[in-house]
């Protein structure tokens, strides 16, 4: 799919990215003063608005890895295989499966049920999802880029090759992708450096997605495993720095 840009941002996210739950005891507790309101559909329809005209580089991305990110199925060139990767799914069948969560009240944005983009939905509490998140929880699977909406892709993958990071005192920052996946975007290997309006936009959605305390788990949680577990992660946004959980920079 040639975009209006000429540029592909998405993401496949593994169904089983969140399959084992943190253990939660080293995560940081939310004030409890904190009462955040859910999104509109008209909220969501404003934040995906900020995507509409920018891109993560000049050009069409996916070429530079056979689309890695949009891939319907898990057969990946070598040369853009994780064969570091393993997945719960790859080691029951064979087989990977791919898709993505949408984030609380993105289903809004997607009523329908479409050939381009279908979804079945989960239990949050069996995926490891925050104990704010009541069910269900929907997982949506495209049939590849040639047929993308792209005005209707989902957050998932406006925001990849990035990801929203919260630090101890719950600043956002852009980091590029640090998550297993079972591909190698080219972007996040090479910590390309990306369009600043792209950066802009990005920062300013989560921003805003942030509002919803749903979501605000979400990216908590992620952030203070990552922090835990010690994956060394890369800020994007809002400036661009190589730092370890345990850096003080
Ligand atoms: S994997 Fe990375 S380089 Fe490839 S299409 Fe996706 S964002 Fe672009
Ligand atoms: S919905 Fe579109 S942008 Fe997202 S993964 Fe599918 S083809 Fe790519």
């Amino acid at each position: 799919m040639q975009t209006q840009n000429g540029c592909r941002p998405r993401t496949h996210v593994m169904r089983n990215h969140r399959i084992e739950p943190p253990t939660l005891d080293f995560i940081a507790k939310i004030p409890d003063t904190k009462k955040m309101p859910e999104l509109s559909k008209e909220e969501f329809q404003k934040i995906y608005s900020l995507w509409d005209n920018v891109s993560p580089i000049d050009g069409d991305c996916g070429l530079l890895c056979s689309a890695a990110c949009c891939r319907e199925t898990g057969d990946y060139p070598q040369e853009i295989c994780n064969p570091e990767f393993k997945s719960q799914s790859q080691e029951e069948d064979g087989q990977v499966e791919l898709g993505m969560y949408l984030l609380p009240g993105e289903e809004q944005m997607l009523s329908t049920q479409t050939p381009w983009l279908t979804w079945t939905t989960d239990n949050p509490a069996e995926y490891g999802f925050p104990e704010s998140w009541t069910e269900p929880v929907y997982y949506a699977k495209c049939s590849g880029p040639a047929n993308c909406r792209r005005n209707l892709r989902p957050i998932q993958c406006r925001t990849f090759p990035l990801q929203p990071h919260l630090d101890q005192d719950n600043r956002l920052h852009l980091i590029y992708y640090s998550d297993a996946l079972p591909y190698k975007c080219p972007l996040v290997s090479n910590l390309t450096k990306l369009n600043q309006d792209y950066l802009l936009a990005t920062f300013t959605a989560w921003k805003k997605l942030l509002k919803d305390e749903r979501i605000f788990d979400l990216v908590k949680e992620d952030s203070d495993y990552r922090d835990y577990i010690g994956t060394p992660y890369t800020i994007a946004y809002p400036y661009q720095t190589s730092r370890t959980p345990d850096s003080d920079c």
